[in-house]
C-alpha cells in the first residue's frame, strides 16, 4: 500500500535563460573612442590589412623548405563577420608566402595581393574594383611599407608594437597584440560602431 502524502503538482520551471545587454556592451566598448574617430568607424565599407605583424606576430617559422605562420582563429572569425555584414575584406602583403595564401583560402578573403610592390597601388586597384573611395577604407598596418596607405585610409589602425610613424598616422591603436586578436578588435569595433553587432550576437546567442 502506498502511504506517501499527496504532492502538489510540480510548478512549471521558470524561464532561466540569461539576457544579453548588447546596447550596454556596445556603449562600454566604444566609450573611450573620441567622437571624430568613432565617426570614421561608422563609415567603413572595406577592410584591408597587412599580414605579417598584423595578422601574425611577425614571426615566421622556416625549415625543410617550408614556412609556417601562426594565425589567430578569433581574427579569422572577425573577418568572416565583417564579410557577412556586407564589408569585404582583403590582405596586402609585400612578401609572397604560401602559408599566407593557404590561410586566405581557408577564410575566403575577398582580396589577396602578395607583391613586393607599392601597397598604395594594390589598394588603388581594389578601390577601383569595388568602386569605393579611400575614405571608405579601414586599413591596418604596422611597418614602413604600410605608411602610404595608412596616410590615405579613412580609418587607419595599427597594433601596439607598430612602428612609431604608423602610430602617428593611426586613428586607433588596438589593445590586443598583433597576431593575437588585434584584427578581431578592429573588426568588432567597426561592427559595434555601425550598429551591426547586435544582429551577430542575436544570431549566435539563439
Ligand atoms: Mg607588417
Amino acid at each position: 500500500m502506498n502511504n506517501k502524502p499527496a504532492c502538489p503538482p510540480e510548478a512549471a520551471p521558470e524561464q532561466a535563460w540569461k539576457e544579453i545587454d548588447v546596447a550596454g556592451a556596445n556603449a562600454a566598448a566604444l566609450e573611450e573612442i573620441p567622437p571624430p574617430i568613432l565617426a570614421k568607424f561608422k563609415e567603413v565599407k572595406l577592410f584591408l590589412c597587412d599580414v605579417d605583424g598584423v595578422l601574425t606576430d611577425g614571426g615566421i617559422y622556416m625549415g625543410e623548405g617550408r614556412e609556417l605562420k601562426r594565425f589567430h582563429v578569433r581574427d579569422g572569425l572577425g573577418l568572416r563577420l565583417l564579410q557577412r555584414q556586407g564589408i569585404p575584406v582583403g590582405w596586402i602583403s609585400h612578401r609572397p608566402s604560401e602559408a599566407t595564401a593557404e590561410r586566405a583560402r581557408d577564410l575566403g578573403v575577398d582580396f589577396l595581393i602578395q607583391k613586393p610592390e607599392r601597397k598604395r597601388d594594390a589598394v588603388e586597384e581594389i578601390l577601383r574594383r569595388t568602386e569605393l573611395q579611400w575614405r571608405d577604407l579601414c586599413y591596418m598596418g604596422d611597418d614602413v611599407v604600410d605608411l602610404g596607405v595608412l596616410r590615405r585610409a579613412g580609418l587607419a589602425v595599427t597594433a601596439p608594437d607598430g612602428l612609431a610613424e604608423a602610430k602617428q598616422l593611426a586613428d586607433y591603436v588596438t589593445r590586443a597584440p598583433a597576431g593575437s586578436g588585434a584584427v578581431r578588435e578592429a573588426a568588432e569595433l567597426i561592427l559595434r560602431a555601425q550598429g551591426k553587432w547586435a544582429s551577430v550576437i542575436r544570431e549566435y546567442a539563439d
